[in-house]
């Protein structure tokens, strides 16, 4: 039986993580629970997996969460799971004795410290947050190796790399080819882009996902953050990293070896996949669910990443330069999309936001915990005074 962490329960990975969980009960079990604010939602999954601690982002949501729990589903003080709240919360949650296993699903930085403390108590980790490594790559990695533990890719792309380097040394690599769907906007052109509104950006082809997401993915900088994470993930430098549009998301990501063969995983989209992958490592259990059917495809297209989209430039250039840089782009990207969905700037303002950030900022070399702490918050000072004078 595998104990699991859920941070972030009740968002589109977390969800799915239920899922899995579900499918393959007699082998895991929902220990602990984090959640932001959904207190409904995340009250039934509850009731449904009896977490013996949850915790949600402040006193207030745990407070609604408790009356939710007694008043609705008429759970007394024996049923009733502690209920914490907040970072300290989050971390007790994620760092519990009988923990086996922390699924990282929660959105942006917040997912840092939990992470590491989890790392810090021997948990392996199942990683969908990849903002994680893009900020503290440098101290997670050689964390991961001093206490031995094992960093489970859940982001399909890293998990399909993962998946590929069963077959191969890592110093067998000679590229990485992330493979992308290039979003709802590859072909617009830069005054199209222009134009775009929060409904056309939440609009992804193949992937339902959270927004923040789904925003990154349209503006191409999730990729710039999966070539940072996968440079972290499989001690890979930057130029081994290529990016191949696919846009039906058929091929999940590719491995070429040195001897010039590649290896590619390929499955309809479904990120219960990566998500049992992780949780049953090295197992496959068997998983219901739509199949690639070969008869019914007639080609698999590629093309080349549109430069108009200009996410994966910001990102390559911030990991270049290093140091605390990868935490401003990173940070300068949460606090533009967030603009973005208050509709508070347009679709191409987040490229100028992020660009603002990174060239107003004096870098600091290997930023511990505290450093990149403490540049996040200044990143969101600086934008907040640009966008004041702006307006
Ligand atoms: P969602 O926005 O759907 O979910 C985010 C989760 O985090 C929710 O449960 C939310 O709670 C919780 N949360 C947010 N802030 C806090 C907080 N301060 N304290 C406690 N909990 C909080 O995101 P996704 O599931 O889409 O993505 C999660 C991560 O996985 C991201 O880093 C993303 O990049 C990565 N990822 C996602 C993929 C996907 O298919 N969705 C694919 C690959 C990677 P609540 O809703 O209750 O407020």
């Amino acid at each position: 039986m595998r104990s699991i962490c859920l941070l972030g329960s009740t968002g589109s990975i977390g969800t799915q993580t239920l899922e899995v969980v579900l499918n393959n009960q007699e082998e895991l079990a929902i220990v602990s629970m984090v959640a932001g604010t959904n207190v409904p939602l995340f009250a039934e999954q509850i009731v449904k997996f009896h977490p013996k601690k949850v915790c949600m982002k402040n006193a207030e949501y745990s407070r609604e969460l408790e009356d939710e729990l007694r008043d609705r589903y008429k759970l007394n003080s024996e049923s009733m799971p502690e209920i914490l709240s907040g970072m300290d919360g989050i971390i007790e949650c994620a760092t519990m004795e009988e923990i086996d296993i922390v699924v990282a699903a929660m959105v942006g930085m917040i997912g840092l410290r939990p992470v590491i403390s989890a790392i810090e108590k021997g948990k392996d980790i199942a990683l969908a947050n990849k903002e994680t490594l893009v900020t503290a790559g440098h101290l997670i990695m050689p964390l991961v190796k001093e206490h031995g533990v094992k960093l489970l890719p859940i982001d399909s792309e890293h998990s399909a790399i993962f998946q590929c380097m069963q077959s191969g040394g890592y110093d067998e690599i000679e590229s990485l080819y992330l493979t992308a769907s290039g979003g709802p906007f590859r072909h617009y052109s830069k005054d199209e882009l222009k134009n775009v509104t929060v409904k056309d950006a939440l609009n992804h082809p193949n992937w339902s996902m959270g927004k923040k997401i789904t925003i990154d993915s349209a503006t191409m900088i999730n990729k710039g953050l999966e070539i940072i994470e996968a440079c972290h993930l499989f001690r890979c430098s930057i130029d081994k990293v290529k990016v191949v549009v696919q846009p039906k998301s058929l091929i999940h990501s590719m491995v070429g070896f040195q001897d010039g063969a590649i290896m590619a995983q390929i499955g309809t989209p479904d990120m219960k996949v990566p998500i049992q992958y992780a949780l049953m490592y090295p197992r496959r259990p068997r998983m219901s669910g739509e199949r690639v059917d070969f008869s019914k495809i007639s080609s698999i297209s590629f093309e080349e990443p549109s430069e108009n989209l200009k996410g994966i430039m910001l990102a390559k250039k911030a990991f270049e330069i290093g140091g605390s840089m990868t935490t401003v782009m990173n940070a300068a990207n949460e606090y533009a999309v967030a603009a973005f969905l208050d509709e508070k700037i347009s679709f191409v303002e987040i490229y100028e936001l992020i660009e603002y950030a990174m060239d107003n900022h004096l870098v600091t070399e290997n930023p511990s915990l505290d450093d990149i702490l403490l540049v996040e918050k200044e990143t969101y000072e600086k934008l907040d005074s640009y966008l004041q004078r702006k307006i």
